[in-house]
């Protein structure tokens, strides 16, 4: 026991472990009951209009783990991918992040919607019924949901990902393409896809001010624009990066210049503040 528990450890904390299969074995173990547990948390980050207005939070998963702590996304998200854990995490993020919206909206604080992210092959069938579920549960219209999706989604089932796509648009469900411009898979096919809004990938906005990278920005925002797309920037840090991407065209931006990401209660204290002020 002692040395699965050293191995699942080890899995999160360096490519190298002594006992792969224990280790694997255990954590996919606490992983199927950090549900069931209540583990599982959410933090939501604000993505702002241009002109300072809040367009949406994100809502990005945290897992309370008993021994390890608080782990973010990238630590089991892409094993739960590959154990087929993930479907039940996203629809739990899913249902989680429009229970708070509702509430949200009960006490008053104004959140235009949610974001969520869909994992590489999140755009099935069953997407469609989850999401009218939890709406429906929460009395909300699809206007309040923004589901983000991979370059890899779309890229992966051609015929299902898009009918997909279609019934989301239908209920007026915004999609917004993730980390935009990090690989390059669905390019060839973006101009026929029912998607609303491009996220620019962090890595080029980390870049601005290098000639190359504002021009990587110019061109993936004036694509966004020829093609009647929204477009958003996340990991927006500094104000000189801010006010390039303003000044090219961007018309939200998301980053730890503008906000971390926060829990419920110290994002309820956020939204009060901006009220006040
Ligand atoms: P993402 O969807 O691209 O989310 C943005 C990530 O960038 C978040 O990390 C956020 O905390 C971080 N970030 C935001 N602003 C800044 C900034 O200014 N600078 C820097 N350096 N980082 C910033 P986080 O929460 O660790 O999430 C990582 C990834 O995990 C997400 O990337 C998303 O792909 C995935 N993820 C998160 N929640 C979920 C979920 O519920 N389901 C699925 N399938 N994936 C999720
Ligand atoms: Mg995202
Ligand atoms: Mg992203
Ligand atoms: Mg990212």
């Amino acid at each position: 026991e002692a040395k699965a528990r050293g191995g699942a450890q080890a899995l999160l904390y360096a490519p190298q472990f002594d006992d792969p299969a224990g280790a694997a074995l255990m954590l996919e173990q606490d992983l199927h009951h950090a549900i069931d547990n209540d583990e599982l948390r959410l933090h939501f980050q604000p993505q702002l209009w241009a002109d300072g207005r809040l367009r949406a939070v994100e809502a990005l998963v945290r897992w309370q783990h008993p021994r390890l702590g608080l782990l973010g996304p990238d630590r089991f998200i892409p094993f739960a991918e590959e154990r087929g854990l993930i479907g039940a995490i996203d629809d739990w993020v899913l249902r989680r992040a429009l229970q708070l919206l509702s509430r949200w909206d009960a006490l008053g604080l104004p959140v235009p919607r949610v974001a969520v992210n869909r994992s590489g092959c999140g755009l099935r069938r069953d997407l469609v019924e989850r999401v009218d579920a939890a709406l429906a549960e929460q009395g909300l219209d699809g206007t309040r949901l923004e589901i983000e999706i991979t370059e890899t989604a779309l890229s992966a089932d051609g015929a299902e990902a898009l009918s997909v796509l279609h019934a989301l648009r239908e209920r007026q469900i915004s999609v917004a393409v993730d980390d935009f411009g990090e690989g390059y898979s669905s390019l060839g096919q973006l101009h026929r896809l029912p998607i609303d809004v491009l996220k620019i990938d962090r890595s080029f906005v980390r870049d601005i001010g290098e000639p190359r990278a504002n021009a990587m920005v110019a061109a993936v925002l004036g694509m966004a624009r020829a093609l009647g797309l929204g477009t958003l920037a996340e990991g927006v840090e500094q104000p000189a990066q801010q006010q390039l991407l303003l000044e090219l065209g961007c018309e939200a931006l998301q980053g730890f210049g503008c906000c971390r990401p926060l829990a419920d209660e110290p994002l309820q204290t956020w939204l009060r503040g901006r009220a006040a002020g």
